[in-house]
């Protein structure tokens, strides 16, 4: 790959590389989806790519705010309880048609909320001022021009920027866009991502395990990830650790794939079938990562769709979905924000890690009267999938400290916001 930075193969002696030049190469390799039109409700929660422009005014029409009688102010400007105007009712002004009448000098059109306003009509008196006998209204207060109008435009003009590109549709523009009539917005679309496990102890959670087979729990944590992310996950299942059965699976799947994401068989094991299959061929390069967990990591493009291959500890498959994967479908979706919300905590207890990587210590944050208290959730090994399930953050104890110690302030990753 031409921006490859500079990687070495996982079995070299120096084939280590930052935590920040892996993320940078990720970063720069996947590429925001291309544009295309989508129904509002398929739409929702992707990003605009282009501004929506209103084509009409929003209203479309002036409307009266109340129930009541469209007349011309300068008729009733004199109106009081001692001295009333009576006015000729003309006709009728309903909801959602035109007016029966126009309003003349000394007449009046009976008016509904939300109608259209009748021409010659400026102002609007309410019922409650009005008493009705036969055909004629008595007027006992004067309204000013424009009283009780929803005038055309009052919202967004024609021309005007309705969506901006780069918003988010959530649900007030999802209103807004169908109150323009503009049901078919141009947006980035959600990434459809293909999920495998491999390994042959793996076997599906509805199946009871003999001895040492293990229950696949990765596809879950990354069908789930991807979900909140708003990416769509497919699930591949479970591939044995066999080359050819492995690819067959993933060019199986590419006409459907923007990404794939693989867990296990990225490090140095002679059954490391990712590693097997694209090792020196194609653009899926593998490298050591400077981090704890997910050390060994394999990342690339497959016919030019990015290609995630993660390691197959649980946890190292969650940290590397935060670290790697969740930005990287972030920027495919056109999103600017990509990356989760970080704070200052103070360490409850000492968390060691391994020298010279970057640690991601799972962490449960709470505030606290003297700020945010980041407490560890268990041992650090990285099989330990209860440990995530505990906590609400990641945090980051910097390459090259090798013990963060209890009350030390630490930057935290929140990857959930709330405790339910
Ligand atoms: P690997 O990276 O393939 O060597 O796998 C590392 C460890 O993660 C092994 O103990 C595997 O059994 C476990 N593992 C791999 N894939 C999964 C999975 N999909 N679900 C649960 N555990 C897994
Ligand atoms: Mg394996």
């Amino acid at each position: 790959m031409a921006d490859a930075p500079r990687i070495h193969d996982h079995d070299s002696a120096d084939g280590t590389i930052s935590f920040e030049e892996a993320r940078a190469h990720v970063l720069a390799s996947v590429h925001a989806l291309s544009p295309i039109a989508l129904p509002l409700t398929e739409a929702f929660g992707c990003v605009v790519a282009e501004d929506l422009i209103a084509a009409i005014d929003l209203p479309e029409f002036a409307s009266s705010a109340m129930d009541g009688f469209a007349v011309r102010a300068s008729d009733v400007a004199a109106a009081t309880p001692a001295s009333p105007v009576d006015l000729k009712i003309v006709g009728r002004a309903l909801i959602g048609r035109h007016p029966d009448a126009t309003v003349g000098g000394g007449e009046a059109v009976r008016i509904a909320t939300g109608a259209p306003i009748p021409a010659g009509a400026d102002t609007i008196v309410p019922i409650e001022n009005a008493d009705v006998s036969g055909e004629i209204v008595r007027l006992v207060d004067g309204s000013s021009p424009g009283t009780h109008i929803r005038p055309a435009g009052e919202d967004v003009r024609a021309g005007q920027v309705l969506v901006a590109r780069g918003r988010r549709l959530g649900a007030p523009e999802m209103g807004l866009l169908a109150n323009a009539g503009q049901p078919t917005p141009l947006v980035h679309p959600r990434p459809r991502v293909v999920i495998l496990s491999t390994g042959d102890e793996l076997i599906p959670p509805t199946e009871t395990p003999e001895f040492g087979q293990v229950h696949d729990s990765n596809a879950y944590t990354l069908f789930a990830a991807l979900k909140e992310a708003g990416a769509i996950p497919v699930m591949a299942g479970i591939v044995k650790d066999d080359v050819e059965s492995f690819k067959e699976t993933v060019f199986d799947y590419l006409i459907q794939a923007d990404a794939f994401i693989s867990s296990g068989g990225v490090s140095v094991g002679e059954r490391d079938v990712v590693k097997a299959a694209f090792f020196g061929r194609g653009d899926v390069r593998f490298y050591r990562v400077a981090m704890q967990p997910g050390m060994p990591q394999g990342f690339g493009t497959i016919e030019g769709k990015p290609y995630f291959g993660l390691p197959g500890n649980p946890v190292s498959v969650f940290v590397s979905y935060e670290a790697f994967v969740r930005p990287a479908v972030m920027k495919m979706m056109g999103r600017t924000q990509t990356e989760r919300p970080q704070i200052t905590a103070t360490l409850a207890e000492d968390v060691s890690g391994p020298k010279g990587k970057l640690q991601f210590a799972r962490v449960h944050v709470e505030r606290g009267d003297q700020g945010w208290k980041a407490t560890p959730t268990g041992a650090r090994g990285s099989n330990l999938i209860s440990t995530i399930s505990r906590a609400n953050g990641l945090a980051l104890i910097p390459a090259g400290v090798e013990m963060a110690p209890a009350g030390s302030q630490v930057r935290v990753m929140v990857f959930r916001a709330s405790e339910d």
